[in-house]
């Protein structure tokens, strides 16, 4: 697929609030510092549309960006801010939960990883979450430039050893750069397909 148009739509601090529409909506989501803005800047080739979300108070929101007025980019509020008080981390759970497990139109949830870790607690506790409530996902290692192909190969499949030790069924994986353009076209394929196969099963139910 071709990105022909990007644009911030909105962002909301409640996800009953969302766009009143029926075009499928990929979200993106990750531990702070994952390189989720970067990724959404890259995948659509505007070096600036995540900022918009990334201004003071914007990260605690949902924010919708149109994608070739076909589907909805999502840019989720970041799980794990340690630094954070207890209300905010309150707040931002709630936004999420309600987001990801009612929001009738979202198709994908791609769980950003990165590249350069161990597997951390709180990515596989967000994953077996996903896992328990039958959440559709797939998973985006980042930042993959930062280390040689063979180590970031190493740790994706010690992540996906992990997984394994829970789950019989993988989900689907990308490794991406966003300095690089990696996993761009792959990403942007994915997409492609499972809006096709909503289109071909006759549109989304809701
Ligand atoms: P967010 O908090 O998840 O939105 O993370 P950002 O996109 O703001 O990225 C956090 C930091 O990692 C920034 O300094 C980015 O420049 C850097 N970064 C993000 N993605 C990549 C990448 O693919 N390669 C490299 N080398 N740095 C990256």
């Amino acid at each position: 697929m071709e990105i022909t148009s990007a644009e911030f739509v909105i962002s909301n601090s409640r996800a009953d609030m969302c766009p009143d529409t029926k075009l499928p909506e990929y979200a993106f989501i990750g531990r702070s510092n994952v390189g989720k803005s970067s990724l959404i800047n890259m995948l659509t080739q505007k070096p600036k549309l995540a900022m918009t979300s990334s201004t003071p108070g914007k990260t605690l929101l949902i924010n919708h960006f149109l994608v070739n007025k076909a589907w909805y980019l999502v840019d989720l509020p970041g799980y794990g801010y340690a630094q954070r008080g207890k209300k905010i981390m309150d707040k931002i759970q709630k936004l999420i939960e309600y987001y990801v497990l009612e929001r009738q139109q979202m198709t994908c949830l791609f769980v950003l990883i990165d590249s350069r870790l161990e597997p951390q607690r709180i990515d596989l506790e967000f994953i077996e979450w996903l896992g328990e409530n039958g959440v559709p996902f797939a998973l985006i290692f980042t930042k993959a430039d930062k280390q040689t192909t063979t180590k970031t190969r190493q740790s994706v499949e010690r992540f996906m050893n992990k997984l394994q030790e829970q789950w019989e069924e993988l989900p689907p994986y990308f490794i991406s750069s966003s300095e690089k353009k990696t996993g761009r076209q792959e990403i942007l394929d994915y997409i492609e397909e499972v809006n096709k196969s909503i289109a071909s099963t006759g549109g989304m139910t809701n």
